[in-house]
């Protein structure tokens, strides 16, 4: 069995997994792995071959064409595709969109689950997503279930991309989110749920620095390690 720790972070779109995991990494020294980014190169390889996302047998025949790999460059991640970085080419509301539709598939969440569980026997990992702790890290010593309300989490999908110079509107933003919401918690593989043992932190009124005190509080009472912080 592996001696290393694993804090699983799950919850629906723009709860805020990536940037309380990222910190909450940085404080612990573990790595982060976001499991999202592994989820969305997997959909830009079929934008860009040109495979309908909903098209389950095309989508499903090609993973076995797709490696998806992770490096970390001072400490960040960047996802590669067959060796390619693609780290800035995923962050777009298409691909978001095509990511929700293909992690419905099993031969999709499949090919990612084996690269996920190595990962965590391997380091002391920070792992954000919707399924870490209800199926791939089960027996994770931290699982928290980040939430806030839909219309906090519109706006700030909304800034994020505002400040990546992207055109959006808000409205929109927020269907999309309870779409993708809604796929997300009732597809058959793996749906988002609140993992057992998982405690519930609802980020609608919390700052970034509550929600990590609250999160490395949880690593502290469980009493995994001996940290300085
Ligand atoms: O978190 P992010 O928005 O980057 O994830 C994109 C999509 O990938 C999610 O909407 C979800 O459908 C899927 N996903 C998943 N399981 C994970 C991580 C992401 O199904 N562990």
């Amino acid at each position: 069995m592996s001696d290393k720790i694993s804090i699983a972070i799950d919850g629906p779109a723009g709860a805020g997994k990536s940037t309380i995991a990222k910190k909450v990494a940085g404080t612990l020294g573990f790595t982060y792995i976001d499991t999202g980014a592994m989820y969305r190169t997997m959909a830009y390889y079929c934008l860009r071959e040109g495979i309908s996302p909903d098209d389950e047998d095309a989508v499903s025949s090609v993973c076995d064409k797709i490696e998806v790999s992770l490096k970390y460059v001072e400490g960040v991640q960047h996802v590669l595709l067959n060796g390619e970085d693609v780290s800035g080419l995923i962050r777009t509301a298409e691909v978001g969109a095509a990511a929700s539709k293909i992690s419905v598939y099993p031969a999709v969440r499949n090919s990612l689950l084996d690269l996920q569980r190595n990962m965590a026997k391997t380091e002391n990992v920070v792992m954000d997503g919707r399924d870490i702790g209800s199926v791939v890290l089960p027996d994770a010593p931290v699982k928290i279930f980040l939430t806030a309300s839909v219309e906090e989490r519109a706006r700030r999908r909304y800034n994020e991309y505002v400040l990546a110079g992207q055109e959006c509107d808000i409205e929109k933003i927020k269907k999309e989110i309870e779409e993708r919401d809604h796929r997300d918690m009732t597809r058959e593989t793996a749906p988002l749920v609140c993992a057992e043992g998982a405690t519930v932190l609802d980020s609608s009124n919390m700052t970034i620095d509550e929600v990590c005190e609250a999160v490395i509080g949880l690593v502290k009472e469980a009493g995994c390690g001996d940290f300085d912080i």
